[in-house]
């Protein structure tokens, strides 16, 4: 773990218009910076920055927060990720705490793996272009599948010559340990004839990176056309490089990915690096494992729309159509393309145009179920039993997908296209289903419908959270300063009468807020501001001052994401106009004393008629039984209701 003075260190050098500005052409709007959204194509910027607050605000796509979730959004970094890059950035030394002695060792053995992987690619980049053999075999080869220098060099290929140890002894030459060669698999060693022999020999070289860019493995391809030779070695499995969790070519995909919301998957190596040369750059590849279901969640961090590209031949085709139903599994929408005969991706985007080559892959997409369907149909016409077997096997991929509205929109269409009614396809659904569930112990599934719940209008709910969020809100904005109140007090005369009366009162706004909700015993219903509510007096309560920062640059995404459009939505009325009718705007005319109460108020008064709504309708619902208690009820929240309204027109 990184140690907490390193996190506050890159918090406090840390510049958002600085950081930003490494990938976002911003220009200076009044406070703020302006640009042109990295998450979206827009041509009108919506993109905000403000260096004062140290936020930004996607109006495009909706995102925001403070630096860090800039890098974590843009480059999708894990967190740590992202404090290690800034710190990289304003060259801040990290410091690593609460390790134990094995978790640090691990660490350290990690750290020594990484940095040799380093060396080793950078020593294969070299061979490749700077040594007579790879220069001869290595570039050309490459040059003849027919990717330019500047594909070989964007992504890092190398070459690693046909003797013996040339890598190895190298690396050993300049101070790497022999025990992360074998570790890495770089080197493979013969324990019984105490020799060391590199891994990769004679082969050209497609290192493998991270979602962050690290080199983790290699894959190499020979060049020999010795038969007994695999066409393709690749680096085992080790501490830095798990197959099942890693996709090539994810680094220099992921951003395309997530702006064009799609991913194109492809077999292998050359697949990739070909279209993405042919102006494809949305593209990774499982390199040459089954798809597994940790591969599909790393896609679902950027998009969930997958398109999976398929060699024309049809026992590939049948082979890959059982993977799919994982990426089903995770609510993804698959659509598949296959080729003309004999075309690979690889051999299609060689051979096409950029443009021929989009236009293509958007035309002959297909829907993945839709495709299933008519390509086993097609296999099974005239033979029945087979044909029912087929409708099982659509049935089975259907009950993959989560969502049940897809499912039945999905049963309508296999219907069509497999000529089964409806009725027969939806029970065997349900039969599939039903199966699956008792094993799982879960409670029976029924047929997909349409359900039309019983829901508060939707005015109401507004409402609500609108007030909620006005309390979040000024909070944010004005939760320490001191503010006069007006407030009915009860207290005893001199006769000891209780009376009331109205009474200026003068305390903090948080303590305000926080005092009459308590005494209403009134909880936030939106689960988001229930918890910034709760850590906003929290921090008020500990360090008054902080307690907005604490809470932007806490590492909680949803709760920085609200703080932020909360704010970014105060900035952008006060920019625009002041004639709104935006509660901010009023807030700043107004007295803030006022605001609190009206608030409240108005707060309370919503909640009570919620309340009589209810206990109207229980009213209606259930004649016989304690109407007389439901109708005192309805009677004394009406009375506090006027006692409410009375103290909310006062403040108006
Ligand atoms: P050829 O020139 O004979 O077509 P190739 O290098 O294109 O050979 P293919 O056998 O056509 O290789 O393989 C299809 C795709 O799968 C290519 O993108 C290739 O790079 C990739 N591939 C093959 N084996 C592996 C592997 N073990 N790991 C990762 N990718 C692989
Ligand atoms: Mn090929």
């Amino acid at each position: 773990m990184i140690n907490k003075s390193t996190i506050d260190q890159v918090y406090e050098a840390s510049r958002v218009e600085e950081v930003i500005g490494d990938f976002v052409s911003l220009k200076k709007s009044g406070a703020n910076f302006k640009g042109l959204s990295p998450f979206t194509k827009e041509n009108t910027p919506s993109f905000m920055v403000s260096p004062v607050k140290q936020i930004w605000k996607d109006f495009s796509s909706g995102k925001g927060g403070n630096v860090i979730a800039f890098i974590m959004e843009h480059e999708h970094f894990t967190y740590p990720e992202a404090i290690r890059y800034l710190a990289k950035k304003y060259s801040i030394e990290i410091e690593e705490t609460q390790q134990t002695e094995e978790e640090k060792l691990l660490n350290d053995d990690r750290e020594s793996m990484y940095l040799l992987s380093k060396y080793a690619s950078d020593f294969f980049e070299k061979s490749l272009w700077d040594s007579e053999e790879g220069k001869s075999i290595g570039v050309t080869y490459f040059r003849e599948r027919g990717f330019s220098d500047q594909t070989i060099k964007f992504f890092k290929l190398g070459y690693s010559s046909d003797k013996i140890d040339v890598f190895s002894n190298d690396a050993l030459k300049n101070g790497y340990k022999i025990e992360f060669m074998i570790k890495t698999g770089l080197v493979i060693s013969n324990e019984i004839q105490k020799s060391n022999v590199d891994r990769f020999r004679g082969r050209v070289i497609f290192p493998i990176r991270t979602m962050s860019g690290r080199i983790q493995g290699f894959g190499g391809r020979t060049l020999s056309s010795y038969k007994k030779t695999a066409k393709y070695i690749n680096s085992p499995e080790s501490d830095i490089y798990y197959k099942s969790k890693t996709l090539y070519g994810l680094y220099e995909a992921k951003q395309s990915i997530a702006k064009e919301n799609c991913c194109y998957l492809v077999e292998g190596y050359t697949d990739v690096i070909q279209m993405y040369q042919s102006g494809i750059t949305n593209i990774v590849s499982s390199s040459g494992t089954a798809l597994s279901s940790d591969q599909i969640r790393l896609i679902k961090r950027l998009t969930s729309n997958i398109v999976v590209l398929f060699d024309s031949d049809p026992a590939g085709i049948r082979a890959a159509l059982r993977g799919v139903d994982l990426i089903l599994e995770q609510g993804i929408n698959v659509r598949v393309c296959t080729f003309p005969d004999g075309e690979d991706p690889d051999s299609f985007a060689k051979s096409s145009s950029s443009s021929d080559l989009k236009d293509f892959l958007i035309n002959n997409a297909k829907d993945f179920i839709q495709f299933k369907a008519k390509l086993l149909l097609h296999e099974s016409e005239n033979d029945p039993i087979k044909k029912t077997s087929t409708v099982r096997d659509m049935i089975e991929s259907i009950s993959k997908i989560p969502d049940i509205i897809q499912q039945e929109f999905y049963l309508k269409s296999c219907s069509e296209i497999m000529d089964v009614s409806e009725e027969v396809l939806f029970s065997a659904f349900a039969q599939e289903n039903n199966k699956k569930h008792r094993n799982k112990n879960v409670k029976k599934y029924q047929l997909p419908q349409t359900v039309l719940k019983k829901t508060t209008p939707l005015k109401k709910i507004n409402d609500l959270y609108n007030l909620e969020k006005q309390i979040i809100s000024i909070l944010l904005q004005y939760g320490h300063i001191e503010a006069e109140y007006e407030d009915i007090v009860v207290k005893p005369n001199e006769e000891g009468v209780l009376i009331e009366s109205f009474e200026k009162i003068k305390s903090k706004v948080y303590e305000k807020i926080f005092l009459d909700l308590q005494e209403d015993e009134i909880e936030l219903a939106d689960p988001i501001f229930r918890k910034l509510f709760s850590q906003l007096i929290s921090a008020y309560q500990t360090k008054a001052d902080s307690a907005i920062n604490k809470l932007i640059f806490s590492n909680n995404s949803d709760l920085n994401l609200v703080v932020t459009d909360i704010i970014m939505e105060t900035e952008k009325y006060f920019l625009h106009s002041w004639e709104t009718k935006n509660i901010f705007v009023k807030s700043k005319t107004k007295d803030i004393g006022q605001l609190v109460s009206e608030t409240i108020l108005s707060l309370r008064k919503n909640l009570i008629n919620e309340k009589i709504n209810d206990l109207k309708s229980e009213l209606v619902k259930d004649e016989s039984i304690n109407n007389k208690d439901l109708l005192e009820d309805i009677m004394n929240y009406n009375s506090l209701k006027k006692i409410v309204s009375n103290k909310l027109n006062r403040v108006l």
